[in-house]
């Protein structure tokens, strides 16, 4: 509980200021080569820092691990990517972001191979995510709100939200449609009640694409 008050008062202050107790909630990006670029980089670190109470730093590049590699449809499996990613966090994180611009897939219900935006283990360390699937046929402008969002997503899941039915809800499922997450515009009332009951105050009204963020 004195975790949480602590915390508290660290979010309402200043980020740049942490005291140690909230040294946990640190989220890296490990970039896996290929891996996209400072815009989207960018996007990804003030998503991120505008949605959750976290520092982000971010992990000197690593090749995407051949361990995961799905020869019969060259892209990366992500469920595969989280294992691989979660031994990387280092000491003082809470959470580990992969961002890659390679396709990745996991199993969907029937489909063994299904290409995804992202993953993350639910109220686990590890989440993926790529840019693959965001960038084409949109603007730029486009392409990057809709990263930052699926970055905010699957950090989500692993502070514990599971996918949301509320229409405009950053944790609704994609459902396979990129063109969900445009409809997609903020955390809503419930999960952001879930995180402040885990202990992540999450402030309301944050909508993307976020230009407050400097
Ligand atoms: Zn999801
Ligand atoms: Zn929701």
């Amino acid at each position: 509980m004195n975790h949480v008050v602590l915390w508290s008062l660290a979010a309402a202050t200043a980020l740049t200021a942490l005291p140690a107790a909230a040294a946990d909630r640190v989220i890296y990006v490990q970039p896996l080569s290929p891996a996209p670029g400072p815009k989207v980089t960018d996007a990804v670190e003030k998503g991120l820092r505008a949605t959750f109470p976290v520092q982000v730093r971010w992990l000197p590049a690593v090749p995407l691990p051949k361990v995961a590699f799905f020869a019969p449809r060259r892209r990366w499996r992500a469920e595969k990517l989280l294992v691989y990613l979660a031994p990387l966090l280092p000491k003082d994180g809470a959470k580990i972001l992969g961002l890659t611009s390679a396709d990745i897939s996991t199993t969907n219900g029937d489909v063994p191979d299904w290409g995804i935006l992202g993953l993350g283990s639910l109220d686990g360390k590890a989440c993926v995510l790529s840019t693959y699937r965001s960038r084409r046929g949109v603007p730029v402008r486009v392409a990057l709100e809709r990263v930052a969002k699926v970055a905010v997503h699957e950090v989500g899941h692993t502070f514990g939200l599971e996918h949301c039915p509320n229409p405009g809800c950053l944790m609704q499922d994609a459902g396979g449609k990129v063109k969900t997450v445009d409809e997609e515009h903020a955390l809503c009332p419930k999960c952001r009640a879930q995180l402040k009951a885990a202990g992540v105050e999450v402030p309301g009204g944050r909508r993307v694409p976020w230009r407050h963020v400097d």
